[in-house]
């Protein structure tokens, strides 16, 4: 890894990747979250090489693909996958013309062609949806029909880049959803690069934050929520702003059994008062969110202690 890549331009040159560590666990969700211009497409066409990093290696699925070249690097290509912003799909070909064009390319017959298509289809929830052309369809469905073209040759690793940002708000549950349920029934591997922490906190089990061609933080999910400082944290969870100088915000990377308050109270003889709260999903798990007042002359205990527990705690103006 440490994947580097400039771009020559006329008169300057650009760094889109300058010494990215990444390692994606099979099966897991690994999302790669920043800005327009962090280089997180540059890093995505490097994993299948569509562009081919200046230093550093790739390894798919044990193989190093940076070794690679020809006809061996389009074999192991076919184990990667590719999702679209804008779906890339062809117009003048129906659904099923569009799924089964991957096939087609390596030679598919054409009746094993059919199958894979109508199981791709059904796999997808477009079952009746074979002879419809792009056009005809939502823009929800376009990104059905270009993942289910993503699967065609049965990759282990699917890439996706920004899948939802050019859908809206319900559209992209869907989709997170039906990429989630593909993970668990299939196995698959999916990185994806989005600008959008609201597809982190739903579908990602790890996250990297990328920022000028690099990763400014990464790790699992749920660990950077326990980790005091973390910017993938502050950013999932923003602070609120109602907080007087004895508010403290607690967040719990887990669900607890212990009454954590009135333990607080009967220890440590602090008075706790809760100002908001929730429960959100992240990874999969629940994830509390406490922000309370709290007053006494063992306060700092207290807050240790549920520190030493494994809770997140954020005091307003440190
Ligand atoms: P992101 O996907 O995070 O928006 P990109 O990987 O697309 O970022 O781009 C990272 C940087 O590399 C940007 O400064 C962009 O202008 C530059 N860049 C990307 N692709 C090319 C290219 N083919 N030629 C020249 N510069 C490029
Ligand atoms: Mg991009």
């Amino acid at each position: 890894m440490g994947l580097h890549k400039a771009y020559r331009l006329k008169k300057h040159q650009v760094t889109a990747l300058d010494g990215v560590n990444l390692h994606v666990e099979p099966g897991e969700i690994f999302g790669v979250v920043g800005q327009s211009g962090a280089g997180k497409s540059t890093l995505l066409r490097s994993v299948n090489l569509l562009e081919r990093p200046d230093a550093g290696t790739v390894a798919v699925a044990g193989e190093e693909l940076t070794s690679l070249r020809g006809s061996r690097l389009r074999a192991a290509r076919r184990n990667i996958g590719m999702v679209h912003q804008h779906f890339a799909l062809l117009s003048s070909r129906t659904v099923a013309g569009n799924v089964g064009f991957p096939l087609e390319v390596s030679g598919v017959d054409r009746a094993s062609r059919r199958t894979r298509v109508g199981e791709l289809l059904e796999l997808v929830g477009l079952g009746d949806k074979a002879r419809a052309y792009p056009a005809q369809l939502s823009g929800g469905q376009k990104q059905r029909v270009g993942i289910a073209r993503a699967l065609a040759s049965a990759p282990q690793v699917l890439l996706s880049d920004e899948a939802t940002s050019a859908l809206d708000p319900a559209t992209t549950d869907s989709i997170l959803a039906l990429l989630r349920r593909l993970r668990d029934e299939l196995g698959l591997t999916i990185l994806l690069i989005t600008h959008e922490m609201d597809v982190i906190k739903r579908i990602c089990d790890s996250a990297a934050i990328m920022e000028k061609g690099v990763f400014l933080e990464s790790g699992k999910v749920l660990d950077l929520i326990g980790t005091p400082g973390s910017l993938l944290a502050r950013s999932l969870f923003p602070l609120p702003a109602n907080g007087g100088p004895e508010t403290v915000f607690i967040t719990y990377p887990r669900s607890f059994d212990e009454p954590f308050m009135s333990e607080l109270t009967r220890r440590f003889d602090v008075d706790v008062n809760i100002l908001g709260g929730g429960v959100e999903q992240v990874a999969g798990q629940s994830v509390g969110r406490l922000s309370v007042d709290m007053r006494g002359a063992r306060r700092n205990e207290a807050l240790t202690y549920l520190s030493e527990h494994g809770l997140l705690v954020e005091e307003a103006g440190k």
